[in-house]
């Protein structure tokens, strides 16, 4: 795997955009251009998902066409109806429309006549043997497979066979539906493959119509077909599955009186490759084990690598569109730096977030020439990138709060903030001075409870002795009878390792264990850290999705768990890239 961290290339367009555009142009498909998102309802979407959405949905917005939803729902173990909510919910999220909504299982009865009408003609047959004695006589890519001793049974005994296959009165395993294609292809997947297989279970849209039920690679390309899908774009893996895929779409077109396999009208397969990212792990398959072993609290957890995930740990959709635009679609595999994303996602926080003060490791300021009962307000700029943003208010007074290691007794002479006789600038306000001796209070054990300081008049913005030159630096405050206490939650990454999969399959493998056991020694155990800060009050008109910075803290955002009586707040990442030195 080829691994990626320059900037790519922005402005020029994908090879996938190319092939469309060029298509577009030339007049094919009668000037057509109809795509479809095909996701399989057994999982919350995930972040590699958006690249597929973002190309299926782009291109379709961009040249003027439509981007159906298709559910891959062929598989009734393991689907769901809160996963197709789910998944709608995303993709509008992200700001795309689909056209229809489509499911893989409404051409069931389509697929089951073509099946009859393949038998019919020879093409299909009822294969009795197990999976490992099909597995086995399948060759490898270097040697023949063999031929089933059932390949030739008649075709009315197929039919027969067949039928039985969908009675529920069939065992699952007992037999399964092949295409009688070639055993000898060098294609693997041309060496006679399963069309159908028993499952006797009831599907969650067909109830208990259907026990056999049909394979992706049976359905897929003829749902495209019917559909008039004109690019069917997916990711590499189905590259050796498209002559396949143009196979049964021949069949389909030969089956519905339409005998011209070549012509341009078709829909087209085009992969790409996959979205993969360092230090988290994708497939849903995955995520279902880190939710039901309650790893993390749901699919929406910040620490998943889902869209919901994403998007409650406060990256913004335009944030997730603008990183997989910049990485870009190729026809290689490869991994990209979690980090390069992070950084995408502070280049867009620095604009569009709100600037406000919390403090997350309080410790007590004392004024000590502010009278007890005076209070000052102040417009704070809530974006200096962005004066339309406005201001909104703050109060100062007496007694404040500020970050405990803004403050250090035995200070060194580098440390340009509090300290005793250290002046600094509070922010929005008053340059302040600690006295050279008795400047705190501690307990019993040592801590400081309490830091005093003298304001240092006409020294706010404006003012007459503003520019005053000082060492120090400017801190942020809020004023203890103005904040509000809050929970805040600080994420960090989910996993230790940079390529979790490939660990874990290591670790399974060498260990002989699976699910949660192999995934474990991976995991970071300190990826979440709760704590308590102070925030001004002015936050507690603040809701899910509106952006902020906690000035000098990091970026944060109001997790749906929040009421303005206890207000949460989740760290969508820090200021800076504090992961740096750990990946070179
Ligand atoms: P998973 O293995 O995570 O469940 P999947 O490929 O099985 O993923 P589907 O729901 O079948 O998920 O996929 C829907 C679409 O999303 C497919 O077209 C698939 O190719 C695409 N897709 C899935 N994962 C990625 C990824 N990492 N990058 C880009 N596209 C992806
Ligand atoms: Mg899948």
């Amino acid at each position: 795997m080829k691994e990626t961290n320059e900037e790519p290339r922005t402005e020029s367009i994908s090879f996938v955009e190319e092939i469309v555009k060029t298509e577009l142009e030339a007049g094919k498909n009668g000037g057509r251009l109809q795509t479809r998102f095909p996701p399989e309802p057994n999982g919350y979407l995930h972040i590699g998902h958006a690249k597929a959405i973002a190309i299926d949905f782009g291109l379709a917005k961009k040249y003027g066409g439509v981007c159906n939803l298709r559910m891959d729902d062929t598989n009734p173990q393991k689907e769901d109806m809160e996963y197709v909510r789910a998944i709608e919910r995303d993709i509008e999220w992200l700001g795309f429309k689909w056209g229809k909504v489509l499911y893989a299982s409404d051409y069931f009865q389509q697929l089951w006549d073509l099946a009859v009408n393949l038998i019919k003609q020879g093409k299909a047959y009822v294969d009795e043997q197990t999976s490992e004695q099909i597995a086995e006589q399948k060759g490898t890519p270097t040697q023949p497979g063999v031929n089933s001793p059932y390949r030739d049974r008649p075709v009315e005994e197929n039919l027969r066979l067949f039928n039985e296959m969908n009675s529920g009165n069939m065992e699952p395993g007992r037999m399964v539906l092949r295409a009688k294609i070639d055993m000898a292809s060098p294609n693997m997947h041309f060496r006679d493959p399963i069309m159908y297989r028993v499952l006797n279970m009831p599907h969650w849209r067909t109830g208990t119509k259907w026990n056999a039920y049909p394979m992706y690679d049976y359905t897929h390309g003829q749902c495209d077909y019917w559909e008039g899908v004109t690019h069917s774009i997916c990711t590499l893996e189905f590259v050796s599955h498209r002559p396949l895929y143009d196979l049964f779409v021949d069949w389909a077109k030969q089956a519905g009186g339409d005998d011209h396999p070549l012509d341009d009208n078709r829909p087209r397969q085009i992969e790409f490759n996959k979205l993969n990212l360092t230090h988290i792990l994708l497939s849903k398959r995955n995520l279902l084990i880190l939710v039901k072993e309650g790893v993390v609290k749901g699919w929406d957890d910040p620490r998943m690598p889902t869209i919901s995930g994403f998007s409650r740990l406060g990256y913004s959709p335009e944030s997730i569109l603008s990183f997989i635009d910049k990485i870009g679609y190729t026809k290689f595999d490869a991994l990209n730096q979690m980090s390069l994303f992070e950084s995408a996602v502070r280049d867009d926080l620095n604009l569009r977030a709100l600037r406000v003060s919390a403090v997350v490791d309080p410790v007590k300021l004392i004024i000590t020439n502010m009278a007890e009962d005076a209070v000052e307000v102040y417009d704070a700029v809530n974006n200096p990138g962005n004066e339309a943003d406005g201001t909104h208010q703050i109060e100062f007074s007496r007694e404040l709060w500020i970050e405990r290691d803004d403050f250090m007794e035995d200070a060194p002479a580098k440390f340009f903030r509090l300290g005793p006789g250290k002046e600094v600038r509070l922010k929005n306000s008053y340059i302040i001075r600690c006295p050279e001796t008795d400047c705190c209070r501690k307990d019993a054990d040592g801590r400081i409870t309490e830091i005093y300081a003298e304001l240092i008049p006409d020294t706010k913005s404006g003012q007459p002795n503003s520019n005053m030159k000082i060492k120090g630096k400017t801190i942020h405050w809020v004023s203890c009878r103005h904040c509000v206490e809050a929970e805040v939650r600080n994420y960090d990454r989910l996993w230790m390792v940079e390529n979790p999969r490939d660990e874990i399959s290591a670790y399974s493998k060498e260990h002989g264990v699976e699910g949660i056991d192999a995934m474990r020694p991976f995991l970071n155990p300190e990826s979440l850290e709760v704590k308590t800060a102070y925030v001004e009050k002015w936050l507690t008109t603040r809701k899910p999705l509106d952006y902020l910075q906690f000035q000098r803290i990091g970026y944060y955002n109001v997790d749906p768990d929040s009421t303005p009586e206890h207000m949460v707040f989740n760290r969508t990442v820090g200021l800076k890239d504090s992961w740096k030195k750990n990946e070179n």
